[in-house]
């Protein structure tokens, strides 16, 4: 096993620069995900440190060894992809055999871990098919034997799970966790979706335009996300934007976003300074959202349940917000609200779209306390 580090790591195509500038540390034994929307360089990223790609400019290193100038085959990497890629005429014991075989590993050796991979993936019912006779989960389950076999120093996967339906990506997503508790193989993990992202990785990576916008554990990220791009981008329903004119009122904040008046917390006094008269942007997750009684009034325009919870959207003026709430709470479409947003749980964000509120070691804002910030209702178009 090993850690990989990218440094200011570059990748231009013609006149598409897919990869501008990534330095990231991707420690030993750690499951990292890149995850971020189509076309922001993920893949490509992927396929550098693999050796599919060749560097424009900055440097890879493998186990502290820089790989650069190493051909794919050189490199202790082991790929699954998004395509299972087996070879249709092999049993499926024959896939995974084929890797070992070309390095010319010893019969017995391969025999051993094909069995022991096959125990662990649970596929040993299935050592005699070939791929066509197979479930697209049993297809994914021999890919990952495959690259299991290889006893490789880093995993690489591109999106393994997006062909298969929406309860065996889950199921699956349990088990590549099981499978990286098992096996402590450092993996890079590429997807799109921030859900999946959010289960698997213990570090995630998002990117957008070929950067990276932020690292971190998953939860510390989502609690603290380093800009807008990153708080609009995990979470599902996303986190509810309001936009307005920053003020001072009697040394306090105000937020005037047109139908509230919203009395920033005095704990976010000092990240706010500076921006008096500025267009400033206050942030709050759907599930930070509470009905209760002397808040500010909405109207339901639909509500959803979803199982676990209810995600309702409400009319505030002219603006529309998301909120999650306990399902079978009493509302109905057009019910007349009063909400309230959780005072711990607000973000502001500059025009640039920094996020004012973001500190590196903020873990600890993750831990809610329940608290309800103040806001005060005006009439609508003030
Ligand atoms: P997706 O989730 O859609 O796979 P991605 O984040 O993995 O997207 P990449 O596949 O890395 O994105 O592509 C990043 C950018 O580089 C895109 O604009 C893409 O069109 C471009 N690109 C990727 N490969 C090539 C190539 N071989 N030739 C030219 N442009 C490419």
């Amino acid at each position: 096993m090993a850690e990989v580090t990218l440094r200011n790591l570059v990748k231009e195509f013609d006149d598409v620069t897919a990869v501008d500038g990534v330095s990231l540390d991707i420690p030993d034994e750690s499951f990292t995900v890149l995850v971020g929307p189509s076309g922001c360089g993920k893949t490509t990223t992927l396929r550098l440190i693999a050796g599919l790609e060749r560097a424009t400019d900055g440097e890879i290193e493998i186990g502290r060894e820089l790989v650069n100038d190493q051909r794919a085959y050189e490199r202790d990497i082991a790929m699954v992809f998004q395509n299972y890629a087996l070879y249709p005429h092999m049993s499926v014991r024959e896939n995974m055999r084929f890797g070992l075989e070309q390095h010319g590993i010893d019969e017995d050796v391969i025999g051993e871990r094909v069995d022991e991979a096959a125990d662990l993936l649970q596929i040993g019912e299935l050592l005699d098919r070939r791929p066509a006779e197979l479930s697209g989960g049993q297809q994914q389950r021999v890919a990952l034997g495959r690259a299991i076999v290889r006893e490789p120093e880093v995993f690489l996967m591109d999106e393994p799970l997006s062909n298969l339906d929406a309860k065996l990506r889950i199921q699956m997503r349990a088990e590549l966790n099981k499978l990286h508790e098992a096996l402590s193989t450092t993996t890079v993990y590429v997807t799109h979706d921030q859900v999946e992202a959010m289960t698997l990785g213990d570090r995630i990576a998002i990117m957008d335009g070929g950067q990276i916008q932020q690292v971190g554990p998953p939860t510390v990220v989502y609690d603290n996300p380093r800009n807008r791009f990153v708080a609009d981008f995990l979470g599902s329903p996303s986190m509810n934007f309001l936009e307005g004119e920053l003020s001072r009122d009697d040394g306090a904040f105000v937020l005037d976003v047109g139908p509230i008046e919203h009395h920033v917390p005095e704990q976010y006094a000092a990240d706010l300074r500076g921006y008096e008269d500025e267009r400033v942007t206050l942030g709050v997750r759907p599930e930070d959202i509470t009905l209760r009684p002397d808040g500010v009034p909405a109207t339901v325009n639909v509500v959803e349940p979803q199982g676990e919870k209810t995600v309702l959207e409400l009319a505030l003026g002219d603006q529309v917000l998301k909120a999650s709430v306990e399902p079978g709470i009493p509302v109905e479409m057009n019910d007349r609200v009063s909400l309230d947003f959780d005072r711990d749980s607000i973000h502001y964000f500059a025009e640039d779209g920094s996020c004012l509120t973001y500190s590196p070691d903020a873990v600890e804002r993750s831990q809610r306390t329940g608290d309800h910030a103040a806001v005060t209702v005006t009439e609508e178009g003030d």
